[in-house]
């Protein structure tokens, strides 16, 4: 069994924990099992920033803004440089296999927090994006949580920016249309949460047209 992310081979771990059971398919090598730093401990307790000073000035700035848009963002994993590679590799090469790997630390940190009674709305990507990838995602992650996604939301216009434009997509216009509104609360679900504007976004429109609460789960912040 080769390693999914970097394509080692593998050597089967034997303990005596495991050594009466049937061996889980590893589908990781060591090194890449460790290099993914998995948030124990959030710092921001709205956006799982790291670090330790409470709500992080990002947060504070967004309740100016939206307050109330956005209970709070759960996620997975810090977005470091292993987590930046990997993704790489999910994202753009349509290799979201790869996920599989941590489908277990997704679904331990999603129920840490969360239950399986609320829906789980999914991100829209645009028309070219979801040509070019071939797969949705936000999708792909309710999937690896065992559930069906919720479509809400449909998205317009071009959404290729680059790091650059970050701080102008935080006043950028929504690029989202709500299709069907629901009046309980929903988890909002992507991959990466960067500056919060995507889900906030989305999370607007869902809460001015009568949800009542709006979290989030990501994998990576
Ligand atoms: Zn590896
Ligand atoms: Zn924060």
């Amino acid at each position: 069994m080769r390693c999914l992310v970097c394509q080692e081979t593998i050597e089967p771990q034997v303990t005596w924990e495991n050594f009466w059971q049937v061996p889980e398919k590893e589908k990781l090598c060591l090194t890449c099992w460790k290099q993914m730093e998995r948030i124990v401990k959030p710092g921001c307790p709205i956006c799982f920033r790291n670090d330790d000073q409470g709500i992080c000035p990002d947060c504070q700035k967004w309740t100016v803004t939206h307050e109330g848009v956005l209970e709070k963002n759960v996620s997975v994993f810090r977005y470091n440089d292993f987590a930046r590679d990997v993704v790489a590799r999910w994202k753009y090469r349509g290799d979201y296999v790869l996920m599989e790997a941590y489908k277990k630390d997704v679904s331990k940190a999603f129920h840490k927090y969360y239950s399986d009674k609320e829906p789980l709305v999914s991100i829209p990507l645009s028309e070219d994006r979801m040509i070019e990838r071939g797969f949705n995602q936000s999708e792909a992650i309710i999937r690896l949580l065992g559930r069906e996604s919720i479509n809400l939301l449909e998205r317009e216009g071009m959404e290729k920016q680059s790091k650059k434009q970050r701080a102008a997509r935080i006043h950028s216009a929504n690029p989202f249309r709500l299709t069907t509104s629901i009046n309980e609360p929903i988890i909002l679900i992507d991959d990466i949460y960067t500056t919060g504007t995507t889900l906030r976004h989305a999370a607007s429109l869902l809460k001015q047209a009568g949800c009542p609460k709006v979290s989030a789960f990501t994998i990576f912040r």
